[in-house]
């Protein structure tokens, strides 16, 4: 998969791609990252990328010169999806994650920086506006980055354990069961038992009741989207649950 985010501040985006997975999935050839300097792309002798708002007003608006052709010189070889990030946006999750990863081969994430973009290139240019959640930061690039990351590890092959993304929480619709390892003991505090017994299928059964029992005292909202079968909803409410 390649993404491509286009920002006037590159040097942002480097570090977090050149650490761990990322970086293993981009030495791996699983994902490639493009990072475009739209103040390149600036026409002016300035490489001016943003000017005061028509109508007046605080703040600079981005121009549309510049991302205009930033996305076009990106997406020449390649269809893409143009994604902005903006707190305008659907909100990203993991279900979006999941779609971005299986749906799209090329994402090209325009980030933001002072009041926004001029409305002209985001209605020409952006297929979606994607938010990382109801808070405003100074510019879209941690938000692409948060993009990266969510997505590349749902890549095949990019995490060594396919079974950690189908465990981790949200996939299934709920919270993730807690982990140990070890010592056995800490501070006076032992680990459950049952994950002691090697018996597989009680563990199983144990890491299901304490996911949901996880989820209903953190995120009670996520209760409602699970389907859950009639003998389930009878464990959770033996096990005082539900
Ligand atoms: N004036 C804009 C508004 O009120 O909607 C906010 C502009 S913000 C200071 C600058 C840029 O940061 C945005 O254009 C966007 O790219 C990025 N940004 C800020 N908050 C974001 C969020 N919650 N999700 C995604 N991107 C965000």
């Amino acid at each position: 998969m390649r993404f491509d985010v286009l920002t006037i501040f590159p040097d942002l985006l480097s570090s977090p791609l050149e650490e761990g997975i990322l970086r293993r999935a981009r030495e791996n050839g699983q994902i490639e990252v493009g990072i475009t300097n739209i103040r390149d792309f600036a026409t002016d002798k300035h490489s001016m990328t943003d000017d005061r708002p028509f109508g007046g007003g605080e703040g600079m608006v981005m121009k549309p010169e510049p991302l205009a052709a930033a996305v076009k010189t990106v997406t020449a070889e390649k269809q893409a999806r143009v994604v902005l990030l903006s707190p305008q946006g659907r909100q990203f999750n993991q279900h979006m994650a999941e779609e971005f990863a299986t749906d799209y081969e090329h994402l090209v994430l325009v980030c933001g920086r002072y009041e926004g973009l001029d409305q002209r290139f985001i209605d020409t240019y952006v297929d979606e506006e994607v938010s990382i959640g109801d808070f405003i930061l100074t510019g879209g690039e941690l938000a692409a980055m948060l993009i990266i990351d969510a997505v590349t590890r749902l890549l095949p092959g990019v995490l060594g354990c396919a079974a950690s993304v189908s465990e981790d929480s949200f996939s299934r619709g709920g919270l993730k069961y807690p982990q140990y390892t070890r010592p056995r003991e800490f501070e006076g505090q032992e680990i459950p038992e049952v994950l002691l017994s090697g018996d597989h299928g009680r563990i199983a059964k144990w890491r299901w009741l304490e996911a949901m029992r996880q989820t209903m005292a953190k995120r009670p909202d996520l209760m409602a989207s699970l389907e859950l079968t009639k003998a389930e909803r009878k464990m959770l409410e033996k096990h005082g649950i539900v």
